[in-house]
């Protein structure tokens, strides 16, 4: 006996709360989408993500452990800094050559590609800038083998794009081993565009062959923290409250009212607390000499006659990271060191 047949055939529509669902989970999975993470790892090597994986991911110094690959005052007893990491690579060819495909962490522009391996000691390198969150940053790959045939100044890539084949070019005595291969990968702000200018004063005997996209006028941040962060906040992470973040080593008042970081990275500025014009900064810098808070000050904060007064040290920060040498005791007091003075220079010139 065959079964009654229905008057009425079954909807083709699913329940009107179904579809809701359906709608609902396609517009999160698009607003997802549109805030996607903006800093991506620069190789295949994610091990960094994995429940003790940091060894499988970083590449220490010969000899040494796999944390003084990592960002920060991690080699030389603290004393010297990393500013970037050194990542492991994944695939070699037959001669045991490193071969992973560097990728772009984010869509952005090429600035700046040395294939002159021998004026760095980042061998081949490229400098990619992109916009996040309103913020100009700054990526940049080291040691590698090639960078990918065509590529030039100026040209747009996109995140997880292939931009270069990863190698050991270095102008250092020591050759990175094949054992050590690795991208060394920053992220950074950028100081200052008249850095050739602080160069020529500072350095009146030295040749600057890579202009203002010398290592020195890009100061770091730690992408370890940021590709973590980007982990757990997801479409939550912001640049700039990841920056206004950073721990205070020291705050400096310089009497200066127009310099390029000024311009560039206004929102690291704060409200003029007093009224009256601006007379110059309060400037708080981390470890690493990023100046990531400017307190606007007027004429009446001004007492002497110095460009520059170290106003306060956090002495637990200095004991934890003090490789940069931006500050250092006298007697009972705190100064700014020779290496503080410089960054000072190169920040307001
Ligand atoms: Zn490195």
């Amino acid at each position: 006996m065959s079964p009654p047949k229905s008057r009425n055939p079954p909807s083709c529509k699913p329940p009107r709360s179904a579809v809701k669902r359906l709608v609902s989970a396609a517009l999160w999975c698009l607003a997802i989408a549109l805030h996607a993470q903006p800093f991506g790892f620069p190789t295949a090597n994610h091990a960094l993500l994995e429940p003790g994986g940091e060894p499988r991911f970083f590449v220490g110094t010969t000899g040494k452990p796999y944390t003084t690959g990592m960002f920060g005052c991690v080699r030389s007893g603290g004393w010297q800094v990393h500013e970037g990491l050194d990542i492991k690579c994944l695939q070699r060819d037959r001669h045991g050559e490193p071969t992973d495909p560097v990728l772009a962490t984010d869509d952005g522009v090429v600035m700046y590609i040395n294939t002159r391996p021998s004026l760095s000691n980042y061998g081949n390198y490229i400098v990619l800038r992109h916009m996040v969150d309103g913020i100009e940053v700054y990526s940049l790959y080291a040691h590698l083998f090639e960078p990918r045939p065509g590529l030039h100044s100026g040209q747009a890539v996109h995140r997880g794009e292939q931009i270069a084949v990863m190698g050991r070019t270095s102008n250092t005595r020591e050759r990175i081993s094949k054992e050590r291969a690795h991208v060394h990968f920053e992220l950074n702000l950028f100081y200052n565009e008249h850095f050739p200018a602080f160069f020529r004063r500072r350095y009146p005997n030295e040749h600057d062959d890579h202009g203002i996209w010398n290592g020195q006028n890009l100061v770091g941040f730690d992408p370890r923290e940021v590709l973590l962060e980007e982990r757990d906040l997801g479409p939550r992470f912001n640049l700039l409250d990841f920056l206004r973040r950073r721990v205070e080593l020291c705050r400096v008042r310089v009497r200066k009212t127009d310099f390029p970081w000024v311009r560039r990275y206004p929102m690291l500025v704060q409200p003029l607390p007093t009224a009256g014009p601006v007379a110059g900064y309060d400037i708080s810098f981390d470890f690493n000499g990023l100046p990531f808070a400017l307190i606007p000050r007027t004429a009446a904060d001004f007492k002497g006659a110095a460009r520059y007064e170290l106003l306060s040290v956090n002495e637990a920060e200095y004991t934890k990271n003090p490789g940069r040498r931006l500050v250092h005791r006298r007697g009972a007091s705190w100064e700014l060191a020779p290496h503080g003075l410089e960054l000072l220079e190169l920040l307001t010139e």
